[in-house]
């Protein structure tokens, strides 16, 4: 495995292995990896001729007063993690090689960024899409990994690659999650053994949503309110926002109906987690 820093040198290096029958699968992280990203990475060796996992907390889509000092970082142990998934390379660029001091572009996905995560956390989509679409440039993949965890990422991402016709097939892999339910997170390294047990509280009030919608209930507003009163009731978590919304649009939906994305975040200690599920 080529553990490789330089934007240029990961480029050609790609290059190859994109030309190559079977193409290149891309798999984009923050690092701190656990077994939501080696599910991506699985899902590119069982389909690519290569695969290449980046590893790069993103500067630009922390906002200010944002966890990105303290984001965990464990590069060697990552590396080894990939190295025995069978990567043929990891991308470890510098924040200065990814975006010198007049560095001035960035990609917009207007309104989709806006809404979800997008909403509480301005101009995170925008770092994201912008990150993303540098990493395909370089990387050339014919197929790139994103997790359903981040829902609406995967809607930025998409709308991204369909309005610049970014020649890359996104492929979005399931949620990972911890035996007990609890959405697999590299945050999940700021819980303490009491905030720990709070944050089962997301995939609680998802559930209890699930089971409403089940039982027949189709009225957002009312599954809503049984989600968020989850969220309500357990000590130590505060709501960010609890929503039903179309996958694609992120807009919220009239009536709940199949393929509906429930999404929750909420902070809890001090950490803002995520979860969602698709009905
Ligand atoms: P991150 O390092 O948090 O930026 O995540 C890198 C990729 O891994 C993103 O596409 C995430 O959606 C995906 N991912 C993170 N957690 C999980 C999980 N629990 N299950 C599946 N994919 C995940």
């Amino acid at each position: 495995m080529q553990v490789v820093a330089d934007p240029a040198e990961f480029h050609r290096l790609c290059r190859g292995w994109a030309a190559a029958a079977g193409g290149l699968g891309l798999v984009p992280t923050m690092g701190a990896l656990h077994a939501g990203h080696l599910s991506l990475v699985r899902a590119s060796r069982g389909r690519d001729a290569a695969t290449a996992a980046s590893i790069f907390v993103n500067p630009l889509q922390f906002g200010p007063g944002e966890d990105f000092a303290r984001y965990p970082r464990a590069l060697e142990r990552d590396c080894a993690l990939l190295e025995r998934e069978g990567v043929t390379a990891v991308f470890t660029p510098a924040a200065e090689a990814m975006y010198p001091a007049d560095f001035a572009t960035a990609v917009e996905v207007a309104g989709l960024s806006e809404r979800l995560c997008g909403a509480s956390r301005p101009g995170h989509f925008r770092g994201v899409a912008t990150v993303v679409l540098k990493l395909f440039l370089l990387a050339q993949p014919a197929r790139a990994y994103f997790g359903q965890k981040d829902a609406a990422q995967v809607a930025v991402i998409r709308r991204m690659v369909r309005d610049l016709a970014a020649p890359v097939e996104i492929v979005v892999c399931p949620i990972v999650r911890e035996p007990d339910g609890l959405a697999m997170s590299s945050r999940n390294a700021y819980l303490d053994a009491a905030a720990r047990r709070h944050a089962l509280a997301l995939y609680r009030s998802l559930s209890v949503m699930r089971d409403r919608y089940q039982a027949g209930e189709r009225d957002p507003a009312r599954l809503l309110a049984a989600g968020r009163a989850v969220l309500e009731a357990e000590p130590g978590v505060r709501p960010d926002y609890v929503a039903a919304v179309d996958p694609d649009s992120l807009l919220p939906v009239a009536a709940a109906g199949p393929g509906t994305l429930l999404a929750v975040a909420a902070f809890v200690g001090p950490a803002r987690l995520i979860d969602n599920l698709l009905l």
